[in-house]
């Protein structure tokens, strides 16, 4: 037998070749059975499987490479079948994600829960697709290399896999972009992609050096002025909407259904956002860093806003129906409304804007002290803008029923989008509803949107483009101003400044102002866009 083997000859780029093809067509049934499930046109898909499978592929190669910094080629390959062998057993079997929870669960597994797993199945499934191989990869006669050679070659690779996962994109854009961001649920069945990165990111979890170790305040508190009256402010953190396509900033449409019923409201029509996605600006609006100067990997470690707020005696809560809070309300108090377990909540598929004013009234009432209430929005988050509104929104029609952009005329794509807004626009009415119960108290209501979107202009489409090279529509966010009659905001003097140039830097020092508080750094700081009484 090893005789016969011994004459195959063995080297590094064919067995990086014959590992991809396993794991990608042996290993990954759970996910190739998603991907049809999703796409099931065979005909009409072809060219996206295609994708796919150079896109998996690519990423297989990279996540070896990787492991072959700190170990052999041989014995990369073999951890990496090994774990996708295992992987799939479970996800064929029992469906299971390997997420960092599951990992942990792993991790935390005592000998007699494990031993329950360990089936017949089980074992004749990794001894074919994960011993087998791995034992003929170690029979044959492998020359390895000399150290350069060997790190030539892994970088050379690393490049190859980059190139096939580029590739993989440039093919059809939109048809992976709309796969990144509409199918998540296939993503955690990439095999053993999606479990290894679990694993590193249950690492950063229990990782010795935990946040609270390096996070740091970067400000002191030097005044916290009294208020008069009990201070409830909400803060509505939009999702990918765009200025111009609020009629408060001209748009020929009325988008502003609701809100348009407040002449008190003031709009800020020349309002930027720090980044062009969820992840920069959320974060980079709440820093005391500015837009040029932030940096989104220190920025969880470091004092935001809130937290000097809350340090203030403020009672800060964020309640999240979007991606969570990318580490701003760490230290404060965070609810997510992105699941319905709670009867009340307003849930089709996924949860509306609107849930997360449940029990609001309550929660004002028993504070003792200032509140700030943050929303964090699902908005127009894109592509499926139909499925951010319910059936009593749909003004304009017809709509894009996909998130397929490329199945839909832009006029279908604008009208689903322009819904959402309408939809946004209720949720800012339904919060001024709310406030407007509480008139013994200064009450205001104030919205931005972190980014904005491309609607299809010169066949750009969703957001996230380097803010550089981002077109104004992507940038430019609405932003809008309601207070109540016993409220600290002066309108007069707000309302003459609104045509200033402002950017989510302001927020900082407006939210220390509209507490009262003032800190070491306030000077340092781009101005309030709302004056105080
Ligand atoms: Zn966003």
């Amino acid at each position: 037998m090893r005789e016969k083997i011994s004459k195959v000859n063995l080297n590094a780029p064919s067995i990086i070749l014959v590992a991809t093809l396993w794991v990608v067509f042996i290993l990954n049934i759970t996910f190739a059975k998603n991907i049809i499930n999703d796409y099931p046109d065979l005909w009409s898909n072809f060219v996206f499987y295609f994708q796919i499978f150079l896109f998996i592929a690519g990423l297989f190669v990279f996540e070896l490479m990787l492991l072959a910094t700190v170990m052999s080629l041989r014995l990369a390959v073999s951890v990496s079948i090994l774990t996708a062998s295992l992987a799939s057993y479970f996800m064929n079997t029992y469906s299971v994600i390997f997420d960092a929870v599951m990992i942990r669960n792993l991790f935390e597994t005592n000998t007699a829960e494990a031993s329950d797993l360990m089936t017949l199945g089980l074992m004749l499934n990794v001894f074919l697709t994960g011993v087998l191989p791995i034992l003929l990869l170690w029979l044959m006669p492998f020359k390895a290399n000399g150290i350069w050679h060997s790190i030539k070659f892994r970088i050379t690779a690393a490049f190859v896999a980059l190139l096939l996962i580029l590739s993989s994109v440039v093919i059809d854009s939109a048809k992976m972009t709309s796969f990144a961001r509409e199918h998540r649920n296939i993503h955690v069945y990439a095999n053993p992609i999606y479990p290894f990165y679990s694993t590193f990111r249950y690492a950063q979890e229990v990782w010795p050096f935990k946040e609270e170790l390096f996070y740091h305040e970067i400000t002191q508190i030097t005044e916290v002025s009294p208020q008069p009256i009990k201070n409830v402010t909400i803060l509505i953190i939009g999702e990918t909407a765009r200025a111009d396509h609020f009629s408060q900033n001209g748009y020929h449409r009325q988008t502003n259904i609701y809100t348009s019923e407040h002449p008190e409201i003031i709009n800020f029509n020349h309002f930027y956002s720090c980044g062009t996605s969820t992840s920069i600006s959320v974060p980079c609006m709440f820093s005391y860093q500015n837009q040029d100067s932030f940096d989104v990997t220190i920025a969880p470690f470091e004092e935001n806003v809130l937290d000097t707020l809350a340090r203030a005696g403020v009672e800060v809560v964020w309640r999240d129906n979007n991606s969570g809070s990318k580490h701003v309300a760490d230290r404060v108090t965070y609810q997510d409304y992105s699941r319905p377990v709670n009867e009340s909540y307003v849930c089709a598929g996924e949860c509306r804007d609107e849930t997360m004013l449940t029990g609001l009234d309550e929660l004002i009432r028993s504070s003792n002290g200032d509140v700030l209430i943050v929303l964090h929005q699902m908005g127009s988050h894109g592509p499926a803008y139909f499925q951010r509104y319910d059936e009593t929104f749909e003004v304009f029609t017809p709509v894009c029923l996909s998130s397929e952009l490329s199945q839909c005329t832009q006029n279908e794509i604008i009208n689903a989008y322009d819904n959402s807004i309408i939809y946004t626009d209720y949720v800012i009415n339904e919060s001024i509803k709310l406030l407007e119960k509480f008139n013994a108290y200064s009450t205001n209501v104030i919205y931005i949107s972190d980014h904005g979107e491309s609607l299809g202009e010169a066949g750009l489409y969703l957001h996230g483009l380097p803010y550089g090279f981002a077109p104004e529509s992507q940038t430019h966010v609405p932003a809008m101003v309601w207070s109540g009659d016993r409220s600290n905001i002066d309108r007069a003097l707000t309302s003459k400044n609104s045509e200033n140039v402002y950017t989510h830097d302001n927020l900082a020092q407006t939210l220390l102002s509209l507490f009262g508080i003032s800190t070491t750094n306030s000077k340092e700081l781009p101005q309030s866009f709302i004056v105080f009484r």
